[in-house]
Formats: structure tokens, sequence, C-alpha cells
């Protein structure tokens, strides 16, 4: 069997969904099971009418499910044609509908919103859309079935950044997924959701479909994952910072984790562990121009010669926090304190440098970064840069390659760094610069990486 994952752009109107359609019709022989975002922009219209809701503005909120119904109603009446069918749609969504407004209500009526209760609204956005998919195949011809996450996806109750339970969920896929693949069906379910061992709703983290593809993927040993997006594949960088990008045929489960890990949006971190643990190859796909080859990850990566820039990937939002000892009591002692300071309050860095006894980490501006700061003046001296922007190079032996730093540096010209990571990992080079610098700082390493006919 194989999973195919498609992603909100995917999604967005009845004939992005008749591709999606296309597409799975095409690999039927192949045994999927189809993984579906919420149509675009629909999780983002889903937060906000919560937030409105918590302010106190009911009426607003409400307004804003009514244009994300009538979106979907829409699809539907351009996608389903079946009376009984649509009938069937119809009646689902107005239910989930008049859910979604009680939720509403309550979260006005409180003035709350608790990580918890943000999941359940967030949780319809998949559920609409999986729906329409399901539907739209039934419609063509294909026996494929809706199947509601909450039969296998269990997770913690870490709302809003819930991980999945990997034994009940395979057991709830081998108990749901498996006889309707064996039945010769096409199973239709949601991503980014999932739900308690108690029942509630629960979501992974936003853009998290891709995961739970992988999820899928691995507990049932799937022969291979297929994210099918709105790019050719994985790219040299994002386009919308970078005209001239070139597509990346193949790339190692290293590679596309620190691409991921440092910003490259096309995938989800969490995508790649389960994939590199049952070493199943996962395919980034364009679902608008399905001929492409896309890229292909898997353990090998292509075996080409190492010290190769392969992408670059950035993040911006982000913060380097600069921790010295007061005391020089032991090298070990210091990270200890710093360490235990960042696992109290949950915050995971992108790249640590030290020196000596000098610790600088960066960190994500959605972290609360103020409160950090403050926590770890108890272990030492602490000063913050913010404003700044993490670049990172990737591409397998990058690290020991004597070429790439004079390349690097050169081609950045008087643009400033201020951090810069190399060694730990042989997959990537790290760069701390500032993110009024970024796009330039980009262009121009990929000027160097990718464009210069040498
Ligand atoms: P989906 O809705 O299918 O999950 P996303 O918007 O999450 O799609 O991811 C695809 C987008 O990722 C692309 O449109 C592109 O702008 C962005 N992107 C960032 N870095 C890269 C990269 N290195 N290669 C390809 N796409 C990238
Ligand atoms: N719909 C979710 C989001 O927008 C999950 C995803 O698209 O992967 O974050
Ligand atoms: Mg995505």
């Amino acid at each position: 069997m194989i999973v195919m994952k498609f992603g909100g752009t995917s999604n967005q109107d009845a004939a992005a969904m008749r591709n999606v359609l296309r597409i799975v019709r095409a690999h039927v022989q192949h045994r999927p099971v189809v993984v579906i975002s919420a149509i675009a922009k629909a999780t983002n219209e889903l937060e906000r009418s919560a937030r409105t809701a918590q302010q106190g503005d009911e009426a607003g909120a409400l307004k804003i499910l009514e244009a994300l119904f009538s979106r979907h109603a829409a699809i539907r009446a351009d996608l389903i044609q079946d009376p009984g069918r649509a009938a069937g749609l119809e009646a689902r969504f107005s239910r989930w509908h008049e859910e979604l407004n009680r939720l509403a209500r309550g979260i006005a009526i409180l003035g709350e919103l608790t990580p918890r209760s943000m999941d359940a609204v967030c949780s319809y956005g998949e559920r609409l859309s999986s729906s329409l998919v399901a539907a739209g195949l039934q419609e063509q011809g294909t026996n494929a079935v809706w199947v509601d996450v909450k039969e296998f996806m269990v997770t913690d109750d870490n709302f809003g950044q819930a991980r999945p339970l990997m034994d009940p969920v395979a057991e709830g896929l081998r108990r749901t997924v498996l006889p309707l693949l064996d039945d010769g069906k096409v199973p239709v379910t949601q991503g980014f959701i999932g739900v308690t061992r108690g029942g509630l709703p629960t979501t992974m983290g936003r853009e998290s479909s891709d995961y739970s593809a992988s999820i899928i993927g691995a507990a049932m040993g799937a022969e291979n994952v297929q994210i099918w997006t709105d790019v050719d594949g994985i790219l040299s960088s994002d386009p919308t910072v970078v005209s001239a990008t070139q597509l990346v045929e193949r790339m190692s489960f290293q590679e596309a984790f620190e691409l991921s890990y440092f910003g490259a949006k096309v995938l989800h971190p969490g995508t790649m562990l389960p994939m590199f643990e049952r070493r199943i190859p996962v395919r980034i796909l364009n679902s608008r121009n399905p001929e492409s080859p896309g890229t292909l990850v898997d353990a090998d990566g292509g075996g080409d010669a190492p010290g190769v820039v392969k992408s670059i990937a950035f993040r911006r939002g982000v913060s380097i926090i600069t921790v010295t000892p007061e005391r020089r009591l032991g090298q070990f002692l210091f990270w200890e304190g710093v360490y235990s300071v960042l696992n109290r309050l949950g915050v995971g860095t992108g790249t640590t440098v030290t020196s000596e006894y000098n610790l600088a980490i960066t960190v994500d501006n959605k972290s609360d970064v103020g409160k950090l700061a403050l926590d770890l003046r108890d272990v030492g001296e602490v000063s913050v840069a913010e404003g700044l922007a993490a670049i990172c190079l990737v591409g397998h032996g990058i690290g020991k390659s004597a070429d790439i730093f004079p390349r690097l540096f050169a081609s950045l010209g008087k643009v400033q760094v201020p951090l810069v990571s190399a060694g730990a990992s042989q997959t990537s080079i790290t760069l701390g610069i500032r993110e009024a610098d970024l796009d330039e700082a980009v262009r121009r390493l990929h000027r160097e990486f990718f464009e210069r006919s040498s």
C-alpha cells in the first residue's frame, strides 16, 4: 500500500480538488490511503473565528464560520451531482456548522480559549475537506470510504502539539483501514488531527498533515509516502524568495530532516523520523504538475559526492541568546544549568554554539524569549539579540568541505553573520543573520551555489 497526502493548496477549490481525484484514481492499483489537509487557509480562518469569539465578538466569529461553510458548500455544489450523496454531505456539514457555532458561542461567553478548545475548533477543517474528497471519488465511481481519524490516530493530550501513541495507532489502522484496503476500497482520512484516549479532538501542530501521512505510512509499512503539494518537489530554496530555484531530484532522510527543521515549509519536520526508522521512501510531488518526477527522499539520497549544497532553508523571527557564567565553576554545571531552564520552559533551540565558557542559542520568537532570558539570569549573564533570522545550507558532507566556507563568506559580501554553526552535523551549516538582510543573503547564497555556470 501507499500513502498519498494532499496539502491545502491542492484542495483550495473544486478545480484543484478534481485534480486530486484524478491523481488518486491514477494510483488506485497501489492501494492508497489518502490523507487530506484542510482547504487552503481554512485552519487560519478557524483559528481566527476562535480568537474573535474569545474577544467576545460572537457575531464576528459566526460570520467567519459562515463564510468558511459557504466555501465548502460551493465546492460541494460543483463536485457532487448525485442527489443522495449531495444531501448526505449537506446534512453532515450543517451538523458540523451547528457544532462549531455552539463552540464559538461557548468561547465567547467564557471569554476563554484553551488549547483544548482551539483544537476542537480546528479539527473541523480536515473533516470537511476529506469528506468532499471521499464523496468526489465516489461520484467518479471509485469505491472510496471516509474514515474518521478518531478510529485510529490516538494521541497524548498535549493539545496543539499532540504526539501519536504508536501502538494504539497501529492497532486502530489494522482494525479500520486495513480491511478496507483488503476489500479494494480507498480510505480517505484527515491529516493534522487526532484524538485522545478519552475521545477529545487534538491537533499535532500547524502544517502537520505531512507528519500524519508519515505516521500512517510507518504504522502500516507503506511502500512509499507521497506528499502532493503546489511545487515540483523540494527546490534549491523557497521559490517565494528565490526566482531561479531548481528541483532537487534526490535527498537523504537526514538532508530532508535538516531542511524542514530549519524552516523549509515544504515538509513538516516531524515527517522524516518515522520514514527513516522504517526506511520508507518519500516522494514530494506537484498536484498541479503530476508528470514532474518530484523529489525522492530515501536512505541513500542519490549517493552523490559529498560537499555539494543541495538546498537553502531559512527561518525568520529568531533571537540569539548568549549566556556567560558569572563564576567558572565548571562547564558541565553551567551547561546543565542552561539546559534545565530550557527544559523547564519547554523551549527548543535551533542551533547551539559554545566557546570555552559562553553558550549561544538561537530560539524562535514564538517562544517566550523574555521569560527565557529572565530565567537564564540565574545561570549567568545574558544578552539577547533580536530581529534575526537563520539560514541553513543543506547537503551531505558540506560541514567537511574545504571550499564551502570561502565561497559562502565571499558571496555574502558585507552581510554581517553574528552566528555560524557547523561541524555538529556534517549535513548542514547554519548562519544567524539580521532579518533585514535575509532575502538578500539567501539570494546571494543561491546565486553562488546554484546559478554559477562553472
Ligand atoms: P501544502 O499546503 O501542500 O502542505 P505548503 O505551503 O505547506 O504546502 O508547502 C509548500 C510550499 O513550501 C511551497 O509553495 C514553497 O513556497 C514552500 N517552500 C519553502 N522552501 C521550499 C523548498 N526548499 N522547496 C520547495 N518548497 C519550499
Ligand atoms: N490544516 C493544517 C494547517 O493549516 C495542517 C496542514 O495543512 O498540514 O496547519
Ligand atoms: Mg504543508
